[in-house]
């Protein structure tokens, strides 16, 4: 048996080796990328389905590397989440979104909004609604265009706390939506009491929702239940045409995804909203 443990612990041992290397430099590295300007904003834009129109941008974050290259979200802000870096990546994306917002806000007469994310661990932390305080005031965005987008599972994993905190950034008049819903365990009294403005349908029951009725019938729970609740739905990863009708026809207000535009650098953001204008 013993030998057994041994031989599979250098198994083990191997094939973690260079993950946990992956993973050391990461949150070595981490630490010097903001400074080194090695993060920066991609800007997907939300779309209203009768029109085709932009309504707004979600910003998401991108990581250079100069050695590895690009670095997906999904790997790094866990890592930023543990080591300690997220509540100053997560000002860093705050402020910059805000002041981009601003940029193209000037000199356009239809109101943008601005959707940011929002990791947990900035939620359960105290500063929060002193950093949003700070960004809003520096930047002079309209309170209203700004979303905080929060996952289901993060806002009910203590819905209390949350719900403390919703009411303080609510009072600031910055709007706020519940990510990846339908993923998330959502109590229903919690969510009649959350002050949020707006539900995600996660991916996952859009992506293929034209030949899988059971994604299909969530995704207009989903519709339905916001109704209710009186509160916008936007469909995010919709990829095809086939999902965009569906979407529409299930009256989802905003839609979001490679079907219209994937992530985009400023710049080409700057050029699609321009394109629109003309
Ligand atoms: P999310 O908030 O659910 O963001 C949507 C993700 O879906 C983005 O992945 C986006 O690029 C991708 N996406 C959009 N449309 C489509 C589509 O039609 N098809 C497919 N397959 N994917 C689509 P991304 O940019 O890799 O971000 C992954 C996650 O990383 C985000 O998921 C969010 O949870 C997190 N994230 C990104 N930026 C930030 C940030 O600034 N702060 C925090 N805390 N988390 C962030
Ligand atoms: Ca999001
Ligand atoms: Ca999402
Ligand atoms: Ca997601």
């Amino acid at each position: 048996a013993k030998q057994n443990g041994r031989a599979r612990w250098m198994m083990f041992d191997q094939t973690m080796q260079e993950g946990a290397l992956r993973r050391l430099t990461l949150e070595a590295e981490l630490r010097l990328a903001l400074d080194a300007n090695q993060l920066f904003l991609q800007y997907q834009p939300i779309i209203t389905p009768g029109d085709g129109m932009i309504s707004g941008f979600e910003a998401l974050l991108r990581w250079r590397h100069p050695v590895l290259g690009m670095i997906s979200p999904l790997e790094f802000i866990p890592v930023a989440e543990e080591v300690g870096l997220i509540g100053q990546i997560g000002s860093w994306v705050l402020e910059a979104a805000c002041l981009q917002l601003r940029e193209w806000q000037r000199g356009r007469a239809l109101p943008l909004s601005m959707s940011v994310n929002v990791s947990a661990v900035q939620l359960a932390g105290g500063e929060l609604v002193k950093v949003v305080t700070r960004v809003l005031a520096e930047t002079g965005i309209a309170h209203g265009s700004l979303k905080l987008e929060l996952t289901e599972s993060a806002v009910m994993a203590d819905a209390d706390h949350a719900l403390a905190v919703f009411k303080e950034l609510k009072a600031l008049g910055v709007r706020l939506s519940l990510d990846d819903f339908g993923t998330g365990y959502s109590s229903l009294s919690h969510l009649r009491r959350l002050p949020i403005d707006t539900l995600k349908i996660d991916r996952s029951f859009v992506s293929a929702m034209d030949s899988h009725s059971d994604k299909r019938q969530i995704a207009e729970v989903v519709v339905m239940l916001a109704r209710t609740l009186g509160l916008d739905v936007v469909a995010e990863g919709v990829e095809t045409r086939a999902e965009l009708d569906i979407l529409r026809e299930m009256g989802s207000d905003f839609v979001q995804g490679y079907f219209y535009f994937r992530p985009l650098d400023a710049a080409a953001a700057t050029l699609a909203l321009a394109d629109e204008a003309s």
